[in-house]
C-alpha cells in the first residue's frame, strides 16, 4: 500500500498550478529564441518578454518600464541592498531573508531593528533607526517563517512625511524596498496604494516554476548594476531573460491576485490553530496580521531533527524553518525574536495553499497528534 503523503511546505515552493503547466509548455515553441535577438525568431520572444511586462504591471498598477528581471529573489534583493550601500546607511529587519541578511553581517552601514515577540515590525521602531545618511529601509512585506504581515503601506506614510522634513534639511530622501515574495497569494497588491518605491516578487512562490522574478523599480529611481554584462533590463540585471519562465510567471501573478480559495485557507489555519491550542503546542506570531496560509508551532521538549524526521517518515513535508536555512543547522532568524522559555525545544512552519485538501489536513492532524501522544 502507498504511504499518503501531503506537502505544507507552500512558503518554499508552491506546487505549480496546472494552468500555468500548461500554458508553460505551450510557450516553449515561442520563446527559445532569443528574445534580444533582432530577427523574426528573436523578435516573437521579445514579445512574449515585452507582453509579461505589460501584464505585470497592468496586474500591479505600476508602468512596464519600472518592472525589472531577474532569475531569483535573490538577485533582486541583492541588486537592491547592495545599490544603496554604495550611497548611504541602510536599515532592515532582523528576520529578512538570508539574501538580506547575509549582506548586512559585519557592515558598519547596515541598522537593524529587532521584531517584536509578535513578530512584527514596529514602523516607530524603524524610524528611530534613521541617521542623516540613511537612504534605505528594506523590511519584508510577509515574513517567510512566521507569516507575519508588516505594515508596509503605514511605513511608506510615515516615511512621506519624514522625507519632507528631510528634504527641508537637504538631507537625502530615504526610499523603501519591500521583499514581497511571500504576499501574493493572499494580499491584493496595489503598487500605488501601497507606496513602496521597490518591491520583489519571485514566481516559484506563486504556483509558477523557478527562473523568474520582478524587480519593481519606481521611475527615477536608479540603481547600479551588481554583475556586469550587456544591456538587458537596462543593465540592472544583465544576461539573457528567461522569457519562458517570464511568461508562465506574469500568468501566475494575475491568477494570484484573484485570491482563489483564500477563505477554505483560512479554515485550515482556524482548524490547525485551534488543534494546536487544544495540544499545549505554542501559535507563534500575531494572529491578526498573519496570511491564512502559514501557521508556526513550537513545541516543548521535543528534539527539532526528531520532529521532522518522524514527520517526513509519515509522509509530511513540512519545514523548521525558512527554506534556504533547511538543510543546515543554521538557527531561524525569526525564533529568535518569539521571547520563547527555553524549553521549547522544536519549531514547525506549516505552509499550505491554493491545492492542500480537506484529508491533508486531516492527515497533518492526525500526525501532529502522533507527536504530541509520543512526548506527552
Ligand atoms: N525572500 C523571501 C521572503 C523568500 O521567502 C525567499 C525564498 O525562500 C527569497 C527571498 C529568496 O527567493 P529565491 O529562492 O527566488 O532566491
Amino acid at each position: 500500500m502507498t504511504q499518503l503523503r501531503a506537502y505544507f511546505d507552500y512558503a518554499a515552493s508552491t506546487p505549480i498550478d496546472p494552468e500555468i503547466k500548461q500554458y508553460y509548455i505551450d510557450l516553449i515553441e515561442q520563446t527559445w529564441a532569443n528574445p534580444n535577438s533582432i530577427h523574426s525568431f528573436g523578435r516573437q520572444s521579445r514579445a512574449i518578454l515585452e507582453n509579461s511586462r505589460q501584464l505585470i504591471s497592468t496586474t500591479l498598477l505600476c508602468k512596464p518600464s519600472e518592472i525589472y528581471f531577474t532569475n531569483s529573489a535573490t538577485e533582486a534583493n541583492n541588486v537592491v541592498i547592495q545599490s544603496f550601500l554604495k550611497q548611504g546607511r541602510v536599515i532592515i529587519s532582523g528576520f529578512e531573508h538570508d539574501s538580506v541578511l547575509e549582506i548586512s553581517k559585519g557592515n558598519p552601514n547596515i541598522d537593524i531593528t529587532s521584531p517584536s515577540s509578535d513578530g512584527l515590525v514596529k514602523v516607530d521602531a524603524i524610524l528611530e533607526l534613521v541617521q542623516d545618511d540613511t537612504v534605505l529601509i528594506s523590511v519584508m512585506w510577509v515574513n517567510n517563517e512566521l507569516g507575519t504581515i508588516q505594515d508596509i503601506q503605514l511605513l511608506s506614510q510615515k516615511l512621506k512625511e519624514l522625507n519632507q522634513e528631510r528634504a527641508a534639511k537637504g538631507l537625502p530622501r530615504i526610499l523603501l524596498h519591500t521583499d514581497g515574495v511571500q504576499a501574493p497569494n493572499c494580499i491584493k497588491i496595489d503598487l500605488q496604494e501601497l507606496g513602496a518605491d521597490l518591491l520583489t516578487l519571485s514566481a516559484h512562490k506563486i504556483y509558477a516554476p523557478r527562473g523568474a522574478t520582478l524587480l519593481f523599480v519606481r521611475e527615477g529611481i536608479n540603481l547600479e548594476p551588481l554583475i556586469y554584462g550587456g544591456v538587458q533590463e537596462s543593465g540592472i540585471w544583465p544576461g539573457t531573460q528567461n522569457a519562458l519562465a517570464i511568461g508562465a510567471f506574469a500568468k501566475a501573478l494575475e491568477k494570484s491576485q484573484k485570491l482563489e480559495n483564500i477563505e477554505l485557507i483560512q479554515r485550515f489555519q482556524t482548524k490547525i490553530i485551534e488543534f494546536a491550542g487544544q495540544n499545549g503546542i505554542k501559535v507563534n506570531g500575531s494572529l491578526d496580521s498573519r496570511i491564512p496560509g502559514n501557521v508556526h508551532l513550537s513545541f516543548k521538549n521535543i528534539d527539532q531533527e526528531e520532529l521532522l524526521t518522524f514527520l517526513d517518515l509519515h509522509g509530511l513535508a513540512v519545514s523548521a524553518g525558512s527554506s534556504c536555512a533547511s538543510g543546515s543547522n543554521k538557527e531561524s532568524q525569526a525564533v529568535k525574536y518569539l521571547d520563547l522559555s527555553p524549553e521549547y525545544t522544536a519549531h514547525l512552519r506549516i505552509t499550505f495553499g491554493r491545492f492542500t485538501t480537506e484529508d491533508e489536513i486531516v492527515l497533518l492532524l492526525k500526525k501532529l497528534g502522533l507527536v504530541f501522544k509520543k512526548n506527552s
